[in-house]
């Protein structure tokens, strides 16, 4: 059997007014949510994600799915409360919750993330994000074009691509992992990481056994860093793990290996006859992972592994790569696409197909400080059309000869006579001329 000890502690932090994160501790089902939204629509929101939680704990088993379900009625109840009352009109909250689940007759950890709060495992004394964030300068990132220290001061980071309540439907990233003893685990808003590194959040997480202690000293941290926004911290550590998960340990991949089964793959992995050969088969191409070699177990042989036979790896193999490719397709046509569009009364440049292309969202590429009311008649077909570009090269010079008739438009600047000594020779030279 599983067991987990957790701690938390959530700050208001240094500058805002109200504390707008929520947390829930436990004892099987974790979660944190930032809210965002004006006047009390942030706190609203969080605490109605929290919520949706409430009663999971007493099933007799709990699943990812039904976890995954939970943050679905979250999304709805807080889209429609934001409908009803126009005082929580635009209300979101971000999410991210680990529970204990049982999957085929095993102890799970499930891991869920909607937003930029995130979930990290320490293992082996390492740090490793889990979860992937939702957001611009996470989208960034992962393209290689800003670097995570770069992300943390980004005037564009808090600008997230997916909130719970936003929209009517919801995409739930979802990750499982094995609950191994000594393991360590922190759900955090973007209050502690935006201040606080990765490295230093480490070194807490190493020295600091108790985890309500280590909780408050992140907490502390962010604060001393500035304490921007708010901040909530809470530990989840594997203290006893059963003979069977250890037994399966090998089998199963680790968290680098999970990280891309977003919700919208999940249904494809469940369709492979034999779930454990596809694991199986998803690990050992990819070669040996960071995570593997620090894993003591993982060259065990188990009852699990004998099972698999080559045929089942091939047939898990070419559909897997068959679904891949198609991924890749369907990514490729909705992300290698420009639009210039307004957002919030500025001509923003967007990436993706206006609309979105399945569960691919346009996400905002750039803003150009161009005012929409400055817009010259000629352009406005092609913003209002949302004409589309294959690069950004190509939005971009349409932006620029936006901006340069603007220039061109504006009334010549009017020429002044600026110091007053040119005034007075002025006078003087025409009081001599008398006929
Ligand atoms: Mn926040």
């Amino acid at each position: 059997m599983t067991a987990l000890r957790a701690g938390g502690a959530s700050d208001v932090g240094q500058i805002r007014a109200v504390n707008q994160d929520s947390m829930r501790v436990g004892p099987r089902i974790f979660v944190v949510a930032d809210g965002m939204g004006g006047h009390q629509g942030g706190e609203v929101a969080s605490a109605m994600a929290i919520e949706a939680f409430d009663g999971g704990e007493q099933l007799a088993t709990v699943t990812v799915n039904e976890i995954v379900s939970r943050v679905q009625e979250a999304n709805e109840s807080v889209f429609e409360r934001s409908a009803e009352d126009p005082a929580l009109s635009g209300m979101g909250t971000t999410l991210v919750a680990i529970a204990l689940v049982v999957a085929e007759g095993e102890d799970r950890l499930a891991i869920v993330n909607v937003g930029d709060s995130r979930a990290y495992r320490l293992t082996g004394g390492q740090l490793e994000q889990v979860s992937d964030d939702h957001s611009l300068v996470g989208d960034m990132v992962r393209e290689g074009r800003i670097t995570k220290d770069q992300a943390r001061e980004h005037p564009q980071k808090n600008i997230v691509t997916r909130a719970v309540g936003i929209d009517r439907q919801i995409e739930v990233d979802d990750f499982q992992l094995l609950p191994r003893k000594g393991d360590r685990y922190l759900l955090c808003s973007d209050g502690l990481t935006d201040e606080v590194t990765d490295d230093d959040i480490a070194g807490v997480l190493r020295t600091v056994d108790d985890p309500d202690a280590a909780a408050q000293s992140l907490v502390d941290m962010a604060n001393e860093h500035g304490g921007r926004d708010n901040i909530t911290v809470l530990i989840v550590d594997v203290v006893d793990d059963g003979d069977l998960a250890a037994a399966a340990s090998a089998a199963v991949p680790d968290a680098d290996t999970f990280s891309h089964h977003e919700a919208s793959d999940t249904a494809t992995f469940l369709a492979v006859p034999d779930d454990q050969a596809h694991l199986q088969s998803s690990t050992t191409p990819a070669g040996p992972s960071p995570d593997s070699s620090a894993s003591p177990d993982s060259g065990v042989p188990t009852k699990r592994q004998r099972a698999v036979t080559w045929r089942s790896v091939l047939f898990v193999a070419v559909v897997v790569g068959l679904v891949g490719a198609g991924l890749w397709l369907a990514n490729d046509y909705a992300t290698n696409t420009y639009y210039v569009a307004i957002d919030d009364g500025e001509v923003s440049i967007f990436k993706g197909r206006p609309g979105g292309v399945l569960w691919l969202d346009p996400s905002l590429e750039e803003s150009t400080g161009i005012d929409a009311d400055d817009v010259p008649a000629e352009f406005l077909d092609d913003i209002e059309g949302e004409r589309t570009f294959a690069s950004l090269d190509r939005a971009r010079t349409f932006v620029t000869n936006v901006g340069d008739r603007i220039t061109e438009l504006e009334p010549p600047p009017t020429t002044t006579t600026t110091t007053t000594s040119t005034t007075i020779s002025t006078t003087t030279t025409t009081t001599t001329s008398t006929p």
